[in-house]
């Protein structure tokens, strides 16, 4: 019988936070790709602890990625991947901070430094946890897979699940412990408008390229109300935002080329294929006006779903509610994260779940809480026992 009490792991609260300044305090920036020393420092750790944990070195083997694993492998019982991305971005203006971004400085229940929440104090509670299941023994197996390259959009975990295969995943996002089954896309698109040199000849035709592009606010406002209509009870809208506009060379000249950019948030039910489809199709109107519009896709995240009321789902609610009263609703996540390539690329069901706040993802200050990292490894325990134990 499944045991949610037979793994122990008598982590304290300064354990805990230790482990998390000693992540913090690696610099994983990326860009500029500064993955490897924090892989080797987390397998390295995990080695002493006596657990068989090594560098993978695909897809780039300068910015290797952790693969660790315990456990009998039985298989009447059954094998839960832990994942976490070891890169951070990068602090920005380092003035504003008033902690060192990477001092993993601890002021009472928060532990400061870029990442702490956004994902390295996750990553500590995997290793934790995989410590106690290392040291209580599992029938099953627990994976700890550490990406590089989440930040980017590279297929780090991607990678991994070519090598390890599970029955379930914990995607450890910061979520405070509450639990996302679903998480919105993301994609960006590169709107290049050039002027049609066949039309130069004729005075005040598709020349000024901003004329142009301001004269296509309301087909583009038009496609912006059509895809807000697409909803997701958990994640919202679809959403298209223009974010950046670069145009013109000079004060005295019509500018005869534009890039515009947007962030385009997606729902599980859109494909990538067909968000394509509708920016070619969006911008036909200003080619039938003697543009030239070419359209790049520069980034993807796609979205992911699991059931709400599946297994890993229900389990990890459960325990999050009995360690730390967290709520039951069914929740999802605004953002992107490798849940997608679990669930859609590896066919394996995965939560987006962790210790971490995600409102402090990517911020001056970023802290993590101490308390909700000791209770991610109770709940991860608990889990553990009840998937992973005959
Ligand atoms: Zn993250």
């Amino acid at each position: 019988m499944s045991n949610p009490n037979r793994i122990q792991h008598g982590v304290s609260g300064d354990e805990a936070a230790a482990l998390l300044a000693d992540l913090v305090a690696i610099d994983s920036q990326n860009p500029p790709r500064r993955e490897k020393p924090i892989a080797e420092f987390i397998v390295d750790r995990l080695d002493s602890w006596g657990i068989d944990a090594r560098l993978f070195e695909r897809p780039d083997a300068e910015r290797p990625q952790v693969i660790a694993e315990v456990g009998e492998g039985d298989p009447g019982a059954g094998t839960l991947i832990l994942n976490g991305h070891v890169d951070v971005v990068p602090p920005g203006d380092a003035e504003q901070w008033t902690h060192d971004p990477f001092g993993g400085e601890r002021e009472g229940n928060r532990v400061y430094g870029r990442g702490a929440s956004d994902m390295k104090g996750g990553v500590a509670a995997g290793m934790l946890a995989l410590r106690a299941a290392h040291e209580s023994g599992v029938d099953g197996r627990v994976v700890l897979t550490c990406a590089m390259g989440e930040e980017t959009a590279e297929p780090g975990t991607e990678t991994m699940l070519e090598e390890v295969s599970g029955d379930w995943g914990i995607v450890l996002e910061p979520t405070q412990l509450v639990v996302d089954t679903v998480g919105k896309g993301l994609a960006w698109y590169e709107v290049e408008v050039r002027g049609d040199a066949a039309h130069a000849s004729r005075p005040g035709l598709g020349r000024n390229v901003l004329d142009a592009l301001f004269a296509f606010q309301e087909p583009i406002d038009t496609y912006r109300e059509e895809i807000a209509e697409r909803e997701h009870p958990l994640i919202g809208e679809s959403l298209c935002t223009p974010t950046m506009l670069e145009a013109g060379t000079k004060e005295n000249v019509i500018p005869d080329y534009a890039k515009l950019t947007f962030d385009r948030r997606f729902l599980p039910s859109e494909s990538v294929e067909g968000l394509d489809e509708e920016m070619e199709t969006l911008f036909d109107g200003l080619r039938e006006e003697g543009f030239e519009v070419s359209i790049e896709r520069t980034r993807t995240y796609e979205a992911a779903e699991i059931d709400p009321d599946h297994e890993i789902a229900t389990v990890v609610r459960r325990h999050a509610h009995d360690v730390a009263g967290i709520e039951t609703d069914p929740h999802g996540k605004d953002a992107a994260t490798d849940q997608r390539n679990f669930v859609n690329d590896a066919g394996i069901p995965a939560i987006i779940w962790g210790p971490g706040v995600s409102e402090q993802s990517h911020t001056v200050d970023e802290w993590a809480p101490v308390d909700a990292l000791v209770d991610g490894v109770e709940v991860l325990c608990r889990t553990i026992g009840e998937l992973c134990v005959e």
